[in-house]
């Protein structure tokens, strides 16, 4: 395994859309290396998800894992997830602010507008069938990775430039606010 960087925004990479896999190409040995790097990379910059576009690879994966994340304290834990070829299809109207951060925006959050429940499918790594219906922040996270898929980046979906902020001054400024309101939509529909 090796860490892999991690592209800034403003790479032209971010900005492709990412190519959908075959089964065939998913089992080959390379592709299944690139996942392990794809899992070590997130895990070493703490991040609660990356998108294979955000190491150069411009192909429809992401992984996602929560586990008592220092960057993200207030999140629920979500045990590593690879998403291959995702479809996320909202379900419902309901939707909630979600206050985002990325690993290819350096030092910079914001609220952005997402939907309270999402139904997913994709493969996992293997290319066995995922279906399930998330809700909360775990659908907050999904959306901001498979949007990358797209070359979307979450500050094109900040509906109020004023809301962004370093991490450090959302720390002390808006931290408190936006963990009361995490709280009590988790409390409402979980993760
Ligand atoms: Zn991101």
């Amino acid at each position: 395994m090796a860490l892999r960087k991690i592209a800034q925004i403003g790479h032209p990479v971010l900005r492709q859309r990412a190519r959908e896999l075959t089964r065939d190409e998913l089992a080959a040995p390379a592709m299944q290396r690139f996942i392990d790097d794809l899992v070590e990379t997130m895990r070493d910059a703490n991040g609660a998800g990356l998108a294979a576009i955000q190491i150069y690879e411009t192909v429809r994966i992401c992984a996602i894992e929560v586990r008592d994340n220092p960057r993200y304290p207030y999140k629920p834990n979500i045990p590593l997830t690879i998403l291959v070829n995702p479809v996320l299809t909202a379900v419902g109207n309901d939707t909630f602010d979600n206050n985002e951060g990325c690993l290819s925006v350096p030092n910079l959050r914001g609220m952005v507008p997402r939907h309270v429940h999402l139904h997913v499918t994709a493969w996992d790594r293997d290319g066995n069938p995922i279906d399930e219906v998330v809700h909360g922040l775990k659908a907050g996270t999904y959306q901001h990775e498979v949007d990358h898929l797209d070359g979307t980046i979450f500050v094109d979906r900040v509906s109020d430039p004023r809301t962004f902020s370093t991490w450090a001054e959302f720390d002390r400024f808006h931290r408190d606010a936006f963990v009361e309101q995490a709280t009590a939509l988790v409390a409402r529909v979980g993760s």
